[in-house]
């Protein structure tokens, strides 16, 4: 990694009128500098100031994970002791850098007793949400970002490829999805989530397992996700085990034609509302608008949701280096349910998909 991101942080800060960035254990703090830093009660925090140098604050105990990340290469690497005042710590570094009136951006998932405890400590400033700094910057992806993107997303294509042999009537959700998951773990570095939503629960779009006997016959939704290189996966297809009820294939030729139009909407300059727009109208003209009960899809990449938001109302316009997905579903309550989800980047004249799988029903 080089300084270059956080270089980038201190230009919008200045952009901004914004004293400083305050990070803790988040992807902000992976994308910044590399670092996966344990969400503790000990405050780890990186303290970025417009002027002057970034510092990373790290309990001692954490010394040795925060150096062995390489952020001791991007910044200077801080320690304190378990007797002493980290946030008083902090509050020194802002003083340095002239930065203790404010305002400050504290990232958005620091835990709130630290927030708290910094308001308490810096009660004149003002406070920003770090995503109005980060956000911007990290949903256009560098080169090496989206060749991280494809990889992990051919990753998730190659566990799907195998999920057809997992399912079989008889075992559960929660005993293929362990199988699921034993396949990410190893194409990928981690697993991010598992789910496998046969029958009536596939209707719950966040379903994860359950231990229902999936039976012959069943639609089933399986959306997994994983972690390569720090970048994450998503891929969603629909299974059913032998034949498929006529009534399902129609609902889902609609979703793959909705899905395709969604996909083939993404080019630079285009708004992300535009993007969900033409998955909708598909699905809409069908006369399932009301069983669509999600936004179309989310922002990528070290987080396996963040902006942009592809939903109603976004009019963030699409530059090239933009990662989502694009993942339309209908739901049909206490019925069965279906979900297509590719990744896909915004290309200088379109859109790039980092997965390939056949979009249609697998048979299994
Ligand atoms: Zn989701
Ligand atoms: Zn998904
Ligand atoms: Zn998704």
């Amino acid at each position: 990694m080089t300084t270059d991101r956080l270089d980038r942080v201190r230009r919008r800060l200045a952009d901004l009128d914004v004293g400083a960035l305050l990070v803790g254990p988040s992807a902000d703090l992976r994308w910044l500098v590399g670092y996966q830093a344990m969400p503790l009660e000990r405050l780890t925090m990186l303290v970025v100031p417009a002027d002057g140098d970034p510092t990373l604050l790290v309990p001692t105990l954490e010394r040795a994970r925060a150096e062995a990340s390489g952020a001791a290469d991007l910044v200077r690497v801080e320690t304190w002791e378990e007797t002493d005042d980290p946030i008083g710590r902090v509050a020194d570094r802002l003083a340095d850098a002239d930065a203790t009136q404010g305002p400050l951006a504290v990232q958005d998932q620091l835990w709130t007793s630290f927030t708290l405890a910094l308001q308490a400590r810096l009660p004149g400033a003002e406070w920003r949400a770090g995503s109005t700094v980060t956000s911007p910057l990290r949903q256009v992806k560098d080169a090496g970002e989206v060749a991280a993107l494809h990889a992990v997303g051919a990753a998730i294509d190659e566990v799907h490829a195998g999920v057809a042999d997992l399912l079989r009537p008889g075992r559960t959700e929660a005993e293929v999805g362990t199988d699921i998951a034993a396949a990410i773990r190893a194409t990928h570095d981690d697993v991010a989530f598992v789910i496998v939503a046969s029958g009536p629960n596939g209707a719950s779009p966040h379903h994860e397992l359950s231990s229902r006997v999936i039976e012959d016959g069943d639609p089933v939704v399986v959306d997994i996700g994983g972690v390569l290189d720090g970048y994450c996966s998503d891929e969603t297809r629909n299974y059913v085990l032998g034949s498929v009820d006529p009534e399902y294939q129609d609902l889902h030729d609609v979703l793959e034609e909705a899905q395709a139009a969604g996909v083939a909407a993404v080019r630079p300059g285009v708004t992300a509302a535009s993007v969900d727009a033409a998955a909708r109208a598909v699905i809409d003209d069908a006369g399932h608008g009301d069983q669509f009960i999600h936004r179309t899809g989310h922002g990528i990449g070290v987080d396996g949701h963040e902006e942009p938001w592809i939903v109603a109302g976004n009019d963030t316009e699409l530059v090239a280096g933009m990662a989502f997905s694009v993942e339309p579903g209908i739901y049909v309550a206490g019925q069965h349910g279906a979900r297509i989800e590719d990744i896909v980047v915004v290309t200088d004249d379109g859109v790039a998909a980092a997965n390939h799988r056949p979009r249609g029903i697998t048979v299994a």
